[in-house]
């Protein structure tokens, strides 16, 4: 059984993904070729925003948005800990510091209410309130942004994150890496009206090309001007009149030419999803010692991962071991939060300072999920998981 079955898709798309391929092969513009024109059109449509800008990969579709807006070195910026090392590492790669900030425990997404604390302990500098890196004690540090990650594909609470942002003078920065297809109150990630969004092409997410690529959404025409400069080498009029610092952050061709004929079925991949997600419940619901998924009623969700949580880290190690055995993988989202991560060292957390974040990543566990899983494969699942946990002995449940 596979994690993520990219190859099934690919069977099913391969007459237009080849198709695409060979008509780059053909006309040869492999670098800024007609094809990232037309899947930037396409994506901004998709998403709901006035610019889409595509790039070399979902991390560097956050760090040219902080980039562009100068931000480093004496600033803060707001991120879960429970997330992908990207969201913080593309915050502290531009010299600002990474201020982490707890999350729910049912959508595991950033909580506004931390986030204020969070904020104002920044402000004041002082950590009573809400922890803080050491980095914020030792100087009066400025606060710029919010990075909320929509983790597994449902959005954060931007109803109130965002006015809690523009209240406190900070731009908000969607990581939609997980989530993009996803809905909340009827509109798309990353066109929800943050000053920015991110997302990944990464082949293993919803939208995946095969290789590395990403887009950033706004609807910022300076902004995404400032962007556009930004992944080439800082251009201004043409290519060889360079009037900033930027770098090489350009999207494959190949790469677009491969995302173009996905798009067009992605819809109903994201229904195939979901139908797999209705699987897994009508299978594991009620099950004792399991927690499924919560979709918020306002939320739809691609689904990037299908993260269940056990009682205790025991029992989820135990469950993942049972599953193995039986030639079904699984994975740990995240086995270590970003604030107790080694590269954060010096920032100075503790065990015990985000505690959500930290629970999480000793009891989460993630499940085979990708469009058109085999129903046979999904019920073999289902019932490792049941055996597994009446086999767990109740001294560790
Ligand atoms: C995958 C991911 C990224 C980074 O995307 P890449 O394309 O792998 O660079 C950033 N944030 C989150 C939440 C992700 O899941």
């Amino acid at each position: 059984m596979e994690f993520i079955d990219v190859k099934a898709q690919y069977r099913r798309l391969e007459a237009p993904i080849r198709a695409r391929i060979d008509a780059v092969l053909a006309h040869g513009h492999f670098i800024m070729g007609p094809e990232i024109a037309e899947l930037e059109q396409q994506l901004a449509a998709f998403a709901g925003a006035r610019h889409a800008i595509t790039c070399a990969s979902g991390t560097d579709a956050l760090l040219l948005p902080l980039l562009a807006w100068g931000i480093g070195p004496g600033d803060a910026v707001f991120v879960p800990s429970f997330t992908f090392f990207a969201t913080a590492e593309m915050v502290a790669m531009t010299g600002a510091v990474a201020v982490f900030v707890d999350v729910d425990p049912v959508t595991f997404n950033m909580v506004p209410g931390q986030l204020e604390k969070a904020i104002d302990a920044v402000l004041r500098r002082n950590a009573s309130a809400h922890p803080l890196p050491a980095q914020a004690l030792h100087r009066q540090l400025t606060p710029r942004a919010v990075i909320p990650v929509d983790l597994f594909g449902i959005a954060a609470d931007y109803a109130a994150l965002l006015p809690l942002a523009r209240s406190h003078g900070l731009l908000t920065l969607e990581d939609g890496a997980q989530a993009f297809g996803s809905r909340y109150h009827g509109k798309r990630v990353c066109g929800l009206g943050a000053e920015a969004a991110a997302t990944s092409f990464f082949p293993a997410k919803p939208l995946g090309c095969y290789g590395d690529g990403g887009a950033i959404f706004t609807d910022d025409d300076t902004l995404a001007a400032l962007i556009k400069s930004l992944r080439v080498h800082g251009k201004g009029a043409n290519k060889y009149d360079n009037v900033r610092i930027g770098t090489n952050s350009r999207m494959d061709t190949l790469q677009a030419a491969i995302v173009l004929p996905k798009l067009a079925v992605f819809d109903e991949e994201l229904t195939a999803r979901q139908e797999v997600a209705a699987h897994y419940r009508s299978l594991l619901a009620g099950v004792p010692g399991l927690t499924l998924p919560t979709v918020p009623t306002h939320c739809t969700s691609s689904y990037a991962q299908y993260s269940v949580l056990f009682p205790s880290e025991t029992v989820r190690d135990h469950v993942a071991a049972a599953l193995r055995g039986q030639g079904i993988p699984t994975a740990i989202y995240y086995t270590t939060p970003l604030h107790l991560q080694p590269a954060f060292a010096h920032s100075n957390y503790t065990a015990g300072d985000l505690p959500v974040s930290e629970n999480l990543s000793q009891r989460i566990l993630s499940l085979p999920m990708y469009p058109f899983m085999p129903e046979a494969d999904i019920a073999a699942v289902g019932r490792a998981i049941v055996h597994a946990l009446q086999q767990t002995p109740p001294s560790h449940s």
